[in-house]
């Protein structure tokens, strides 16, 4: 594959989430990709078995290029709470259970900080790109956002554990952020803006 195709060049975002898809998609838009979300191929999800972020999203990755026959991006991110052996951690969106809402994950968060005063988190964000099902050299991209977690939610914008999740450099909670502000600076938008230059160099081969 070039930079030189005159035709896009079609990849399978490894998510159904469309403002993934929006924000990916202004961004290979750049190198003449377009991003097409697996469902329109109706992509049997892949099992996550790993045990990290950047394994999960190797196997999301190349779960929907296997299935699709296309170049293949998936993510995956979480919250590290230090405390906890770095749980919720891959574990995030269902910690209080499969069908848990977002306010029941940060209720089970707290009652498992309840005793800790030591309140040192971070969310991580793991980008996997592939060429084909097998690619040995998946381009990878990680970003990683520090905070404290902290004992009243605080903010209404976001998701997730948004509310709990405080940055002392900022003195608020990511909740409180402007959304365009929490993009610039969080985990997802640290490893989106390393991903163009890395894909670039990749698809240059
Ligand atoms: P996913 O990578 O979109 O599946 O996100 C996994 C889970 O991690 C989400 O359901 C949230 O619970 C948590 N999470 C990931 N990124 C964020 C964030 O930016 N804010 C709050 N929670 C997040």
């Amino acid at each position: 594959m070039s930079m030189s195709n005159a035709n896009p060049t079609k990849v399978v975002l490894a998510s159904g989430n469309k403002g993934k898809l929006k924000e990916l998609g202004a961004i290979l838009g750049e190198l003449a990709m377009e991003v097409h979300s697996q469902s329109e191929f109706a992509v049997v999800e892949a099992e996550e078995t790993g045990l990290s972020f950047i394994e999960n999203a190797i196997l999301k990755a190349r779960n929907a290029a296997r299935q699709t026959g296309l170049p293949a991006l998936a993510d995956d991110s979480g919250l590290c709470v230090d405390a906890l052996g770095g749980a919720p951690g891959i574990y995030s969106a269902r910690y209080a259970g499969e069908q848990a809402s977002d306010a029941d994950n940060n209720a089970k968060l707290l009652q498992a900080l309840a005793t800790h005063t030591h309140r040192r988190a971070h969310f991580h964000c793991a980008l996997a790109f592939v060429l084909h099902a097998d690619d040995p050299a998946p381009v990878i991209c990680e970003g990683v956002w520090e905070g404290e977690i902290v004992d009243q939610p605080q903010g209404d914008n976001g998701f997730g554990y948004d509310p709990l999740f405080y940055i002392p450099d900022l003195k608020c909670c990511s909740a409180q952020l402007p959304p365009e502000q929490k993009n610039q600076l969080s985990h997802r938008g640290q490893a989106l803006s390393q991903l163009l230059p890395r894909l670039r160099r990749a698809l240059q081969r």
